[in-house]
């Protein structure tokens, strides 16, 4: 019962690319960034196991950004020709590359780092993959001309290489669709139907995540015009209970969500964040478990998970490992209280 997982990412080491940063750039090159790139995620496994996380991710070690790691190779996009946008819905700035001609898997992204993932834990593997709905939305488009065509043109290419991970051996494939937060009433209309065709023929579980972002300063500003009770779930959740996605992953920790929303996900699995990305106070176990026993008055609790509001990539290493121990721990402590 309430078993303990991550939302995706943990700091890099500093010899591997540069900290406290995001789209960092990488530290080596070559072969030598490949294989720094798999030390890099058995560390980020170790972590998660000596913290007592039971479904462990390879903190997405082997990309830059969450997004374009994924990008890389699809064929199709212009890294060549960067331009500055506005993303989720102008929030804020970002270089993104261009789509300039139809969208095509050149080969496999994350078999290196799946596969080495998979060989040296017996825990079970959450995989995280980029949703179809937020990479349309880091992208500029000079092909489709039609943002569904293109979500749907970009869930193809996730498919195929979901269904490749799966052949790995990973567990869980979760999509990550910050931007379901911002375009609530594009998500009835396209965004699930991308995530079904994202997900099509896959048996393993699969999760989608849906956060406020990561601790940076244009999000925590955002935040701060939402007023005082964020209801953008309230919005996607029933669309989402009705949706084939076997989970779904959401921010608790010091938000401004009404919890009482989670009781819209009906049949779902929730990964409730206990932990929040966006400060540096460490959690203690006690705050974990109170987060617990609120969300356990909305959902049942054989269906709750504890994990991190959103990916940990940005943070200080030290804290992020301090907040993996009171994540394990915390949970722990419900389970005896609560079980
Ligand atoms: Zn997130």
């Amino acid at each position: 019962m309430i078993p303990t997982t991550i939302a995706g990412s943990l700091p890099k080491p500093a010899w591997l690319a540069e900290p406290n940063k995001l789209w960092a750039p990488w530290r080596l090159g070559g072969p030598e960034l490949q294989a720094a790139k798999l030390d890099a995620t058995l560390l980020a496994i170790k972590l998660q196991e000596d913290a007592g996380i039971d479904v462990v991710t390879d903190g997405e070690q082997s990309r830059q950004h969450f997004v374009h790691g994924f990008l890389e190779n699809v064929a199709g996009i212009d890294f060549a020709h960067k331009v500055e946008i506005g993303i989720r819905n102008n929030r804020y700035k970002a270089m993104v590359p261009t789509v300039s001609g139809a969208l095509r898997l050149k080969g496999r992204v994350h078999e290196p780092e799946a596969r080495h993932a998979r060989a040296h834990t017996t825990r079970k593997l959450r995989f995280t993959l980029p949703g179809p709905m937020t990479i349309v939305d880091t992208v500029a488009d000079q092909h489709y001309g039609d943002r569904t065509k293109m979500a749907l043109a970009f869930a193809d290419t996730l498919n195929a290489e979901a269904r490749a991970l799966e052949r790995d051996g990973v567990d869980v494939i979760q999509f990550d669709e910050p931007a379901f937060n911002v375009y609530m009433d594009e998500v009835t209309t396209w965004g699930i139907e991308a995530l079904h065709r994202a997900i099509d023929g896959l048996k393993c579980t699969t999760a989608v995540h849906i956060c406020y972002g990561y601790g940076i300063k244009a999000n925590i500003d955002w935040k701060a015009s939402l007023g005082g009770e964020w209801r953008q779930y309230e919005k996607i959740f029933p669309a989402l209970a009705a949706s084939r996605i076997n989970q779904v992953s959401v921010e608790c920790r010091n938000s401004k969500v009404p919890i009482s929303l989670l009781s819209l996900l009906k049949g779902k699995d929730v990964l409730v964040g206990v932990i929040d990305v966006a400060s540096d106070e460490i959690e203690t176990p006690e705050q974990v478990a109170a987060t617990i026993e609120t969300v356990i008055k909305h959902v049942p609790k054989e269906h709750v998970v504890a994990g991190t509001n959103c990916g940990m990539a940005p943070m200080h290493r030290n804290i992020a490992q301090a907040k993996l121990a009171a994540l394990g721990k915390g949970a722990e402590l419900a389970r005896k209280k609560f079980g």
